[in-house]
């Protein structure tokens, strides 16, 4: 999201006021009503939809978007050379460096300037990005996927809820006090007995929450030995890998559902799990391939690919095979749901990592991230790295207009959100070296985090 949905509830009094009006309700009425209609959709049918959508896209890039008409003459193609799916392999994929160097020329010219929002990402692969997308719609529209993908869950935005995401402040109610906002970064010894009196008040229907954010609390109910108190029935994640043991951990401390969704602030992927806990991506949101080390599709059961994304929804910036970074397990598995959508085994790649502070608390990095993108415009990679409690180390790759005023601006984001629990160094380096299997780590940790769990 990859905090997309996170961004939204977050900003909840703001889209209120946008929701009332009557053009976006009607917007997501709309959308809502295809989107029930449309899974049940044959895959044909469904494919059929994808071409009419990606040929409308490709027609407009080509026509109000400098950055794909150059690409096309360079090419000697014209958007009606796409004739089938499988077409769209003519087209290079969409990297994040390519945005940071085009940013300006990727923004289509037949919409007014007011209509456009900068949206600012970190990125769980440490590449930190900006984009233009198209001002209030995507929540109307990602509201009705949600909505959707919460009745695939047993859940609706009405129900009674627990909503665990980073913000400076610990705690609050929304929704008329229907839902429970808790920050990831309070998760720890001095207000978990706090926040766990308020979940048990509230009593929620479902959580939605980072993995890393989850497992802190169920770690501390078990280690307490507090009795099961949550007539939770499901437990929703989101922006962030969920590794199978914490699923396991969050069903056994919970006697919950374990939901999983996947988006991205691009718009150029999204998806979750199904009634049968098939993990599915929309295709009426975009077209979503997997591609191998070398660019080509991967075609084997169980292979890993990157998610490279299609997006539909963004005429205003377009994300046409945008490679996202995150990493997803093939299969041609048939969900016994009977929606014909793309399975995708799994999703690998979110990065979830923990940092230890100097009171030997562990610290989520899920949104810290953000806080790079959002403080310097300037940074092009960034790795965090901890061998000491209480200190950590910001290595990052900049572009020549990075100055002190920059490190300067981190810094302070950053003391905002840690406290004093930690100090920070800036490490300017030329390049992030890769794992040995040529992955990208957001945090290389030294400390063995089991002995703090
Ligand atoms: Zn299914």
């Amino acid at each position: 999201m990859h905090t997309m949905l996170d961004r939204a509830l977050n900003n909840y009094s703001v889209n209120a006021t946008a929701f009332k009006t009557a053009w976006y309700y009607n917007s997501f009425r709309k959308t809502y009503k295809f989107l029930k209609k449309s899974q049940w959709w044959g895959r044909e049918r469904l494919e059929a939809y994808q071409l009419q959508e990606l040929r409308t896209l490709l027609s407009h890039a080509y026509a109000n978007v400098p950055f794909y008409k150059e690409l096309f003459d360079s090419l000697q193609l014209k958007p009606t050379d796409i004739k089938e799916l499988a077409d769209l392999q003519k087209l290079p994929f969409l990297t994040k460096d390519l945005i940071r160097e085009h940013l300006g020329e990727i923004k289509a010219k037949n919409y007014p300037e007011s209509s456009f929002e900068l949206t600012r990402t970190g990125g769980s692969t440490g590449y930190p990005l900006q984009f233009y997308k198209q001002k209030g719609v995507w929540l109307t529209r990602l509201m009705a996927y949600t909505k959707v993908l919460m009745g695939w869950a047993g859940c609706s935005f009405l129900d009674r809820s627990v909503f665990i995401t980073g913000r400076t402040e610990p705690w609050k109610y929304q929704l008329f006090g229907r839902m429970l906002v808790l920050s990831s970064f309070y998760m720890n010894e001095e207000h978990l007995p706090d926040f766990i009196q308020k979940i048990k008040a509230v009593q929620p229907k479902y959580i939605l929450t980072y993995p890393s954010a989850i497992t802190l609390l169920a770690t501390y109910v078990n280690n307490h030995k507090i009795d099961k108190f949550l007539g939770v029935k499901t437990v929703i994640c989101h922006a962030e890998t969920l590794y199978e043991w914490q699923r396991k951990l969050i069903e056994d401390t919970f006697q919950c559902n374990v939901h999983n969704h996947y988006g991205l602030r691009e718009q150029a992927a999204l998806g979750g799990t199904c009634e049968y806990n098939s993990f599915h991506l929309f295709p009426q949101y975009g077209i979503t391939e997997l591609i191998d080390g070398k660019g080509n599709p991967v075609t084997k059961e169980g292979e890993v690919g990157e998610i490279v994304g299609t997006g539909f929804h963004t005429y205003h910036f377009p994300f046409i095979r945008y490679r996202t970074g995150d990493l997803g397990v093939y299969t041609t598995e048939k969900c016994r749901c009977g929606r014909a959508f793309p399975v995708v085994k799994e999703i690998k790649g979110r990065v979830q990592d923990f940092v230890v502070s100097k009171t030997h608390a562990l610290v989520p990095l899920t949104r810290i991230h953000h806080l790079v993108a959002e403080s310097s415009q300037q940074v092009k990679a960034c790795q965090f790295y901890q061998d000491t409690e209480g200190e950590l180390v910001l290595r990052l790759v900049v572009a020549p207009r990075y100055t002190d005023a920059d490190s300067k601006k981190i810094h302070k984001e950053f003391h905002k959100i840690l406290g004093d629990g930690f100090t920070l160094t800036i490490c300017i380096i030329d390049c992030i070296p890769l794992t040995n299997r040529g992955k990208f780590q957001f945090l290389v940790q030294k400390l063995p985090l089991n002995s703090y769990r």
